[in-house]
């Protein structure tokens, strides 16, 4: 099949959180398949490093939104051994920023980001057919790639191109719809009468990127099981379960992989010390190392948990807030690595100078450090809101760092509860969004962590666990391969 997958995030050149990680990995086992795939992606500052390596293509454009007129270029890089191509599309007065999108002085999303990504779902569909990439399937990512599939069947419904090439959506985080003033439609180049009061484009007045994408994906993933029920219930839907349970039987749960060549103890080049499940000792010595970094001082029998994530709401830190003192009464040190909203930040470094021998804040984005927390801290806390896959208490398996999470969406479908019985499980899970129930589990590991056998026990268990690419990829393409045939048996 030719794929063209479209997203505003690849790891390593675009990466906010766990859709960059997603989508540096999965292309390549489309290609690994043997499937001549292409990768449309934004060309932000955030590339810098890779400009040199980037060759033009010969494609020339002018794009139209409302009054302004957008000069479209592109740029390559192609994947040495895999039949693959990243397709960097560039307009400078639009993604030439520090930040992908908001303005990091303001905090607040770029006003434009509604022209931003109009220029870059219509630029993709005009670069494949310069470049003569006739797709048959378009796998589309979140809300800044969902005006694909409304193009393909309105704009491109009677173009021999793109008339067979079908379009599959996958939700990464149901929270962010891509909205903006509805008077912004005309923007999008479509007739004005595809809006209106429960239109594919409409919500509740507004205009709404995602909303357009489920209605118009010939399928709809999202990246677990668990998640794909919960955002067709009225607490997980952020507004959208009504038009997803339309959609129920177009949508399916696939949890995301991990690339172990990149996240994994023994492979690991962020690293010091590389370790395997015959041989921990590597762990401990990247825990010192870590704890010297952060100023903390080492403990012999006290377990460091690690945060790594944005701080936002969704990742349940209000929790963390309700039961701080009785949190750090326990004996445990805590290193947080993340940024986002404002009063998380205060929180933390609140907490910092509150427990100064206990805690340790980093408020920013560092890859590296990630790396090292993953590495050297023995639990890792996520207590999420909700969480569509969530990917750090999956690398954590890998690393034996005992994940410590809520029983929502992706954490449900990849830690199993520890049983004290049988000494089975891989991690720690808690029910309702409930401050007590999660210091009531954080205590339950810190006590079984005193007992090193056991810890041992279940750090092996996490580190066996397998959550590789192959067979969620395998998921995606039997997808793709059930539509492109459904398009042969019509044709034929
Ligand atoms: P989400 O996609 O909701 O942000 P995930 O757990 O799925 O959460 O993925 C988060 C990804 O972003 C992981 O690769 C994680 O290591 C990375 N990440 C998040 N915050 C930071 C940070 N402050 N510094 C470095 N990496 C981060």
């Amino acid at each position: 099949m030719n794929i063209l997958f479209a997203t505003s995030e690849v790891f390593p050149y675009a990466k906010t959180g766990g859709l960059g990680d997603v989508c540096g990995a999965l292309p390549e086992q489309f290609a690994k398949a043997g499937h001549q795939v292409k990768v449309f992606l934004p060309k932000y500052q955030a590339a810098a490093d890779y400009f040199n390596q980037m060759q033009q293509l010969n494609v020339t454009q002018t794009i139209k939104i409302n009054g302004s007129t957008y000069t479209l270029n592109c740029f390559s890089i192609r994947h040495k051994k895999l039949p693959l191509e990243y397709i960097f599309i560039a307009n400078d007065s639009l993604f030439d920023r520090p930040e992908l999108y908001m303005d990091r002085k303001t905090g607040l999303d770029f006003e434009d980001n509604d022209d931003r990504f109009i220029f870059f779902n219509q630029a993709v569909l005009v670069a494949s057919k310069q470049i003569s990439f006739q797709p048959n399937i378009a796998h589309v990512h979140d809300w800044q790639a969902a005006l694909i599939p409304a193009y393909l069947k309105l704009n491109y419904r009677n173009d021999s191109y793109y008339k067979n090439c079908k379009s599959v959506l996958t939700i990464h985080n149901l929270a962010f719809h891509g909205m903006f003033p509805n008077n912004r439609f005309t923007k999008l180049g479509l007739a004005s009468n595809l809006f209106y009061p429960t239109s594919p484009f409409e919500f509740y007045g507004k205009l709404n990127f995602l909303k357009a994408a489920i209605a118009y994906a010939d399928k709809i993933t999202t990246v677990s099981e668990t998640y794909a029920k919960e955002i067709q219930t009225e607490e997980f839907g952020c507004g959208l379960d009504g038009v997803l349970r339309n959609r129920t039987d177009d949508i399916t749960g696939i949890l995301n992989g991990v690339d172990y060549s990149v996240w994994s103890p023994t492979r690991d080049t962020e690293i010091a010390h590389t370790f395997r499940i015959q041989n921990l000792s590597g762990k401990k010595m990247n825990k010192i190392e870590l704890l010297n970094y952060a100023g903390l001082p080492i403990r012999d029998k006290t377990p460091l948990i690690g945060i790594i994530s944005r701080l936002s709401d969704q990742k349940g830190f209000d929790l963390i807030e309700e039961i701080s003192d009785k949190l750090f009464r326990l004996n445990i040190q805590l290193i947080v690595l993340g940024t986002g909203d404002k009063k998380y930040h205060e929180l933390f470094t609140a907490l910092e100078n509150k427990y100064p021998d206990k805690c340790k804040a980093f408020l920013t984005f560092d890859n590296s450090l990630a790396h090292k927390i993953e590495a050297g801290a023995d639990m890792f806390l996520m207590p999420s809101k909700y969480e569509p896959c969530g990917l750090n208490q999956i690398y954590s398996l890998k690393y034996g760092t005992i994940p410590i999470v809520r029983k929502v969406g992706g954490l449900a479908d990849s830690v199993i509860p520890y049983d004290r019985q049988s000494e089975t499980g891989t991690g720690f899970l808690f029910d309702s969004y409930d401050s007590n129930e999660l210091l009531q589990t954080i205590q339950t590991a810190v006590e079984l962590y005193q007992t090193k056998r056991k810890w041992t026990k279940l750090m092996k268990s996490a580190m066996s666990s397998d959550f590789s690419w192959n067979k969620s990829a395998e998921k995606y393409l039997h997808l793709f391969e059930s539509l492109v045939s459904k398009q042969y048996e019509k044709t034929v």
